[in-house]
């Protein structure tokens, strides 16, 4: 837990697109091995010099991580990516978060937004960590945040989760507080890879670590000049260790094969790479090391 401000990453300002961070909580959360599978154990100390201390907390081995959205404003469009933790929120097996509070919503308010402005809530994955400020609770119920908003997700996301939801425990009570009431609502909507939502920004397919996960592009002339990539990575040790799914990942070797796939080509065309759970400055670069990559936050 953090006192006071919340470290967060700086505006960026790509082409038309101007990128805001929200942040639910950042600090160091848990150890890497409690999260990553078959992690080299070497991988630490080749990659101390970088990961610690902004990634890796020395004193305590444990990742540092956030819980973020992005707010997008682009060509007089204002899109949500993701809506983190939330408030409220029942899980008893997270402390941290039980019943827990946060600035998310001034974030918005200091990106000069209000929810009624908000045009698209894009859901690149329904886990508990990227729904919690799709409703906020009140003494009627929980109601939704941004009832003008389109709401956008994958059609698998949204067939998987609302059924199967209550057989994993992670999720605890999110799919019930934070997506049903939407979707009783009538607002959410389905959207395709390949689909544009503004002019260059294109959803992408990211299925493996949640069955239909979804992640946005901004392509100019035929680079990709920015990603955000949703849980492709979870800590800069997945750009270090690309091969390590996590112990959430729905489809292990799908995530690890995407994971690899999209890496070579951000790496490639120098994407700035947009990362909901890396702490601090969460864009930035991935940069070609001789077995993974290392992560160059852009200020
Ligand atoms: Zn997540």
């Amino acid at each position: 837990m953090t006192i006071g401000p919340l470290p967060r990453m700086t505006p960026k300002t790509i082409g038309t697109m101007i990128v805001h961070a929200l942040v639910d909580s950042v600090g160091p959360v848990r150890l890497p091995g409690d999260l990553l599978l078959n992690l080299p154990k070497e991988c630490l100390q080749r990659n101390s010099d970088w990961l610690q201390p902004d990634y890796i907390q020395p004193n305590t081995g444990l990742m540092i991580m956030a819980y973020t959205s992005f707010l997008i404003r682009i060509d007089g469009v204002s899109i949500l990516i993701d809506c983190a933790v939330g408030e409220d929120a029942n899980f008893p097996s997270r402390p941290d978060w039980h019943f827990g509070k946060s600035n998310w919503l001034n974030h918005l308010g200091q990106a000069g937004i209000g929810v009624e402005d908000i045009d698209i809530v894009l859901l690149t994955h329904l886990h508990a960590d990227h729904t919690g400020w799709l409703t906020r609770k009140t003494l009627s119920g929980w109601i939704p945040s941004f009832p003008e908003a389109r709401h956008l997700t994958s059609k698998k996301e949204l067939q998987f989760w609302p059924e199967k939801a209550t057989d994993f425990p992670f999720m605890s009570t999110s799919v019930g507080d934070n997506v049903v009431p939407l979707l009783e609502a009538g607002h959410f909507e389905t959207v395709e890879a390949g689909s544009e939502l503004a002019p260059g920004l294109f959803v992408v397919d990211l299925a493996g670590h949640s069955p239909g996960m979804i992640g946005l592009e901004y392509r100019k002339s035929g680079r990709i000049v920015a990603a955000f990539c949703a849980d492709l990575m979870h800590h800069p040790m997945q750009m270090a260790a690309p091969q390590c799914a996590t112990v959430f990942c729905h489809d292990p070797a799908s995530a690890v094969s995407v994971r690899k796939r999209k890496l070579a080509e951000y790496a490639a065309n120098g994407t700035l790479v947009f990362c909901n759970h890396f702490p601090g400055e969460c864009a930035g670069q991935a940069i070609k090391q001789c077995d993974g990559y290392r992560f160059l936050p852009v200020v």
